[in-house]
């Protein structure tokens, strides 16, 4: 089986602008594109989980979407870190999917298709719905200050899986991964 880096996007991976979906507004946050590098170098798959409700409402299409994860992989794999598979939810909340985060039906998608073993594998994000993802699907999680405001409250609840950003998760897994063969 499998271990799985699940990450949010905006705001975990590259400057959330509001309903992103043109290449030339993509910025990855410092630090992404090593430690991407870097899971992948630990074995890793890198797998994308997002909500994209701009679908839903209108503002862009599935193929917008499509052409923005193409392009990022493009730059992407000059790096060796590119990501194996992005999963997203076109929905918005009212469609009652069970494909929106923090509900789990992407993560499931991707166990099935990837054979994942969840208990080697993290869920990573910058809002509470993505801890909540990780929580409600089984797995670890890392909750990241590098996209929405977290507020004190939720950095005192989740402090034991709280980075500055995906670099400095990176990191820390790498040290898990050193410890654990020592
Ligand atoms: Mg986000
Ligand atoms: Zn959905």
């Amino acid at each position: 089986m499998e271990k799985a880096i699940f990450m949010d996007r905006d705001g975990t991976i590259n400057v959330d602008v509001d309903y992103l979906h043109e290449p030339d507004k993509l910025v990855f946050i410092d630090g992404t594109v090593e430690a991407l590098a870097l899971l992948k170098e630990q074995g890793y798959k890198l797998i994308v989980i997002s909500n994209q409700s701009g679908i839903g409402r209108g503002y862009f299409g599935v193929r917008d979407v499509e052409q923005l994860h193409a392009y990022m992989n493009h730059i992407l794999q000059k790096h060796n870190a590119v990501i194996d598979a992005f999963y997203y939810c076109p929905h918005v909340d009212q469609d009652r999917c069970t494909c929106r985060k923090p509900r789990t039906g992407l993560i499931d998608r991707a166990v099935e298709e990837w054979d994942i073993d969840l208990r080697r594998s993290y869920m990573v994000g910058d809002k509470e719905t993505d801890v909540m993802t990780a929580v409600n699907a089984g797995c670890r999680y890392g909750l990241l200050l590098s996209g929405h405001t977290v507020p004190g409250a939720l950095r005192k609840k989740y402090r034991d899986g709280l980075y500055r950003n995906l670099w400095d998760f990176a990191r820390h897994i790498r040290l898990e991964e050193v410890e654990r063969y020592e």
